[in-house]
């Protein structure tokens, strides 16, 4: 056991990190173990998995901390109070199911919810906090926030298009970070994405339709995720980018998510929410 978790204080929130052996849920292991903030006392993974039962900071490359990888999720979620899920939709809803019952923060970076999936996340969200964001990075909550204003400050003859690229492992299209400025485009017009929304384009699509938020994404090679909001008009073009090189950037964002949650009332809640903007 790292002197760090040794020396446990009482007072320290303990996390449980879902999805542990996945991109972000090593990373999140690892940051958890190195930073004072929160206590590891679970990480899980499926059934059968080759990591169960092997010491969770071990696993990632990181010194033991006397925490065995599980399958079960009832008793690890039991002793937490947060737990931290970068998964599958059907693991979120499982695990939000969990976290309500057990009054714990349950942070979500999952993206590929559904309606359903949302509508389930809302109910669960009565009985304990739900901090969900498509992107948990500083950067990225401060983009939303300025897409939603250039939309409002730029009219209908203003094209509107989100152009991502990620990682060739990504299974969902377009990116929860996209479909989060395509909101933010639609809110800054008074509207909503569902109003706004333009299906994905191949063959004679015919002509753009005006006022409408295109979509396009790039997948390849290791891209951590790149998201370009584009307002084209007439002679002119804006440009907001975010790169993301580093994927602890929603990692810390997902602990300090966990964090900020502690005191909160059930409910949902966002990036936005956690960093104040
Ligand atoms: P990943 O490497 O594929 O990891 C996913 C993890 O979830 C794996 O450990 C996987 O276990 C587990 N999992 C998947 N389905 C499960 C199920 N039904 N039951 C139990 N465990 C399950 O993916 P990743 O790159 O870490 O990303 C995970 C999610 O976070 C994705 O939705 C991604 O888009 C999102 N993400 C969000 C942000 C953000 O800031 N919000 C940032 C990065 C990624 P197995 O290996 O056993 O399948």
């Amino acid at each position: 056991m790292s002197d760090l978790q040794s020396s446990d204080m009482p007072q320290r929130p303990g996390v449980v990190i879902a999805g542990a052996s996945g991109r972000m849920g090593q990373m999140l292991i690892r940051l958890v173990l190195e930073e004072g903030g929160l206590r590891l006392v679970g990480a899980l993974e499926r059934p059968g998995h080759l990591w169960i039962g092997r010491d969770a900071g071990a696993c990632v490359g990181a010194p033991e901390a006397g925490v065995p990888v599980t399958d079960d999720a009832v008793t690890a979620i039991a002793q937490a109070q947060a737990v931290i899920d970068f998964t599958a939709p059907e693991a979120t809803l499982a695990l939000a199911e969990l976290t309500a019952q057990a009054r714990a923060v349950h942070v979500i970076g999952t993206t590929g919810l559904d309606e359903t999936h949302l509508a389930a996340l809302k109910a669960a969200a009565r009985h304990a906090p739900i901090i969900r964001a498509g992107n948990m990075s500083l950067g990225v909550n401060l983009l939303v926030g300025l897409t939603r204003r250039v939309a409002a400050a730029l009219g209908e003859d203003w094209d509107i298009e989100v152009v991502e690229a990620h990682h060739r492992h990504k299974v969902d299209a377009p990116s929860g970070t996209a479909l989060m400025l395509g909101e933010a485009a639609a809110e800054g017009r008074g509207a909503t994405l569902a109003d706004l929304r333009t299906p994905a384009r191949e063959g004679i699509t015919g002509a753009r339709q005006a006022g409408s938020i295109g979509f396009s994404a790039i997948r390849g090679g290791d891209v951590v995720g790149e998201h370009d909001v584009i307002f084209a008009g007439a002679g002119e073009r804006i440009v907001l980018r975010h790169l993301a090189t580093d994927r602890a950037i929603f990692a810390r964002g997902a602990l300090r998510a966990a964090l900020w949650g502690q005191d909160k009332g059930p409910g949902e809640y966002d990036m936005a929410d956690v960093l104040g903007l």
